[in-house]
């Protein structure tokens, strides 16, 4: 078995860097076209249709049946021309992968001629095998039905198929006959919508020239890069996605060097790869570097339109796998595949722009637009507050269960952090006492809101241990894991701050009704929301205990089970938020939970039982054989009369045999608890025994194998070490 790790090591270490072809035009000549963009659009349809189009994208309209022909028909072309022979509805069902199935752009008849098959319904809608995707009790699989139907916002892309042909992929969303949602996209469609309108009926009271708010996204990607052969020759990386045993190297992350380090060629060379592919899907891929962690990098596009990003960011994922193999790599975007390195996520940078060009985030310099802009912002952060569970419900996975509370990335508990400046000028406001307005009186200064802009201006601080920070003119929410699907997070961000906003009106106008002056009575509005969720602002450091403690003692959540997190969504509060943001009903939420649910039992027993079979097939098994030659050895010595010389060897034996012993234990322990746990029927209650009593083995058991690994020679150890899959390259 050693065998394979060494056979692993030499092909990874006689590897060279792919060379890639560098485009030869300039980025704007390819960029975005494999897509079905705005540009093609205008060129290919009737003045009329195109019309209708762009206004059912600005509008999440409907498009009516002689339009989709005519769009399907010219998507036709568009796409056999660049070479497609099929076309595919691409959907995010609740799996966390991307589905697709492909049909042919033509059918040939007997007598052998084509025959066009993708027409306007075609293009509408499509019915793929459903029964193999998630649906957490919304269908009985014997009506295992559900279609996926085009979602025009976000445009059409080719695709190579692998096989030197392309494929036309339709971003649509995927529901059920009985019209529930079985996907990502479709609540996160309604929630900034939900958003929109919010956003757009507050922003009326500052700017009536805004019409529309675009919630904005722009994900920043982290992800580790292992040798696709010595990937391989670790099953638990291959079926568990993290490895479950490994000792620390030598060197970790200690020198922080990796960081401003240079790529390593074979690594930049598939970075170069999957930027020139995404920008020729229409992805504004950007900033390209290393990571904290060794062998850990990071991606990020320029921000998007939330719908739009999203379904980038899931197709980004997609490209970096299949290009990773290519230049036989292997991407992972397990939040901790390595024990002991940093972990992986995926920061969500997130705001609000107007169809006027304005970022409703961003401070301005005008006192008026000051007011703006803290509407906005105190809104956001009291949504954040009322809501902090729920968007910890988001967050929650096996995998993210691994980095959240663990000493090196955002802690479970939820808080928000503004900056010194900033802080200082909402204490302000709040503790300014009645202000009276006389005729002739600027009332913004008189309200101090002449002073924002400067305070900002040198706002430059910036905190890496906030879950949820303000950076300058967005939000970053960090503590969403790498392999999740940033719908889930956005559905529910844009959902809370669309609620407060609609409370926001509401308060407002009752106090306009009342006859009050609208800046004055803005600003108290504020000043309560301020004080009423005030605690939630943290400016120190959020990996120290002292937080956990001073948190508990403001009584904010610290929810580190994922099982506990996802009991969230169904709570009457989070029902009652959905329904009434019109994003789910509670049929949806209940089997999203359930979904959610299933995924982490599923991922837990999967390791689980990789640990269990590295243990004992793998670990164990080397450690007995081991053993034997030293047995041997020490008998060799006794036999020479060296009877002081084998006492050492036999010290390593005995430490050897109780390691083994314990392991042995605690792998059968873990197998009774999981005999335990599946047969409780409650999905709730058999995730949790999954989130403690099985997981509870994982620490003991990998405590031992990684002191083995130390013991253990070398030469004999199966399982590639950390030291080769972090550092060969
Ligand atoms: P940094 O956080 O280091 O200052 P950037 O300002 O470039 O880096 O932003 C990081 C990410 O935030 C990028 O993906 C960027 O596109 C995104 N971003 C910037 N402005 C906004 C915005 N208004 N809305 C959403 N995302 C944004
Ligand atoms: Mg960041």
């Amino acid at each position: 078995m050693s065998n394979f790790r060494f056979k692993a090591l030499e092909i990874a270490q006689s590897r060279q860097a792919m060379p890639v072809a560098a485009p030869t035009e300039r980025v704007g000549d390819f960029f975005g076209s494999y897509t079905f963009n705005n540009e093609v659009m205008r060129a290919l349809l009737s003045p009329e249709a195109y019309l209708k189009v762009t206004e059912a994208i600005s509008t999440n309209g409907q498009i009516d049946r002689g339009i989709a022909d005519e769009v399907a028909s010219a998507m036709k072309s568009w796409a056999t021309s660049k070479g497609a022979t099929h076309y595919t509805h691409w959907f995010q069902p609740l799996t966390g992968e991307t589905a697709e199935k492909h049909d042919a752009f033509f059918d040939i008849t007997l007598d052998g001629k084509a025959v066009e098959k993708f027409k306007g319904s075609a293009l509408v809608q499509q019915e793929p095998d459903a029964s193999s995707f998630p649906n957490g009790g919304l269908r009985n699989t014997f009506e295992a039905r559900g279609y996926t139907g085009w979602d025009p916002s976000s445009p059409a892309f080719l695709m190579d198929n692998g096989a030197g042909g392309k494929t036309l992929c339709i971003p649509s969303v995927f529901i059920s006959y009985t019209g529930e949602a079985l996907d990502y996209k479709t609540p996160l469609l309604k929630a900034l919508n939900a958003l929109d309108k919010a956003a757009t009926a507050v922003c009326q009271y500052f700017d009536r020239n805004i019409t529309k708010v675009i919630p904005t996204l722009g994900p920043e990607q982290e992800y580790f890069v292992v040798d696709r052969a010595l990937f391989y020759a670790r099953p638990d990386l291959v079926l568990a996605g993290r490895t479950v045993f490994g000792h620390a190297p030598a060197r970790g992350q200690q020198l922080e060097d990796h960081y401003f380090g240079s790529i390593p060629p074979r690594v930049n060379a598939f970075m170069v790869d999957f930027e020139f592919e995404s920008m020729k899907l229409g992805m504004p891929v950007r900033t390209r570097h290393n990571e904290v962690a060794p062998g850990q990098f990071e991606v990020a596009p320029t921000f998007e339109e939330v719908n739009l990003a999203v379904d980038h960011n899931a197709l980004l994922m997609d490209l970096m796998e299949k290009i990773s193999e290519k230049h036989n790599l292997k991407v992972l975007f397990h939040e901790k595949p390595f024990a002991g390195v940093n972990g992986s996520g995926k920061h969500n940078n997130w705001s609000m722009g107007t169809n006027t060009g304005v970022n409703l985030l961003a401070p301005s310099t005008k006192p008026k637009e000051s007011l703006r802009f803290l509407t906005f912002l105190v809104n956001v952060v009291k949504a954040v507050h009322d809501n902090a569970d729920l968007l910890r419900a988001t967050i929650a996975s096996a995998g993210n269960e691994h980095r959240l509370g663990a000493n090196e990335a955002p802690p479970a508990i939820v808080s928000v952090f503004l900056g010194e400046s900033l802080t200082m000028a909402l204490n302000d406001l709040e503790t300014k006492s009645e202000v009276t307005v006389n005729k002739g009186d600027n009332v913004y200064y008189k309200l101090g809101l002449n002073r924002i802009p400067s305070l900002m201006r040198d706002n430059t601080d910036r905190n890496r241990t906030s879950p949820f920070a303000f950076t300058g003119n967005k939000f970053e929410f960090r503590a969403v894991g790498s392999s999740a699907n940033s719908a889930s997070t956005m559905t529910v961000l844009n959902a809370i701050v669309a609620d407060q906003l609609n409370r926001f009106k509401t308060d407002l106008d009752a106090r306009l009704a009342k006859g009050e002056k609208k800046e004055l009575a803005i600003v108290d509005i504020l000043k309560e929301y301020y004080a009423n969720s005030k605690r939630i602002l943290f400016e120190g450091n959020g990996y120290s205990d002292e937080w956990v403690e001073e948190a508990a003692r403001r009584g904010l959540s610290n929810i580190k089970s994922s099982p506990d997190a996802l009991g969230i969504f169904v709570k009457p509060e989070s029902l009652a938020l959905f329904e009434r943001t019109g994003v789910m009903n509670h049929a949806e939420v209940e089997s999203r939970y359930e979904i959610e649910l299933e995924k982490y039992i599923k991922n837990v027993q999967i390791e689980s039982r990789v640990m269990g079979d590295l243990a004992m097939n793998h670990v164990v098994s080397t450690a007995l054989k081991y053993q034997n030659k030293l047995a041997e050895t020490a008998r060799n010595l006794v036999e020479l009369g060296m009877t002081a010389e084998a006492e050492p060897i036999k010290d390593i034996l005995r430490e050897i045999s109780t390691r083994v012993l314990v392991i042995k234990k605690g792998v059968e322990a873990m197998i009774e608890s999981r005999k335990k746990a599946n047969n409780v029927t409650d999905t709730g209650e058999r995730a949790k025994l999954y989130a403690t009593e099985v997981k509870d083995h994982f620490e003991l058991i990998r405590y031992e194998v990684d002191k083995l690994e130390e013991v253990v020679d070398d030469e004999d150890w199966p399982l590639v070490k950390y030291r080769e899959l972090l550092f060969v390259k």
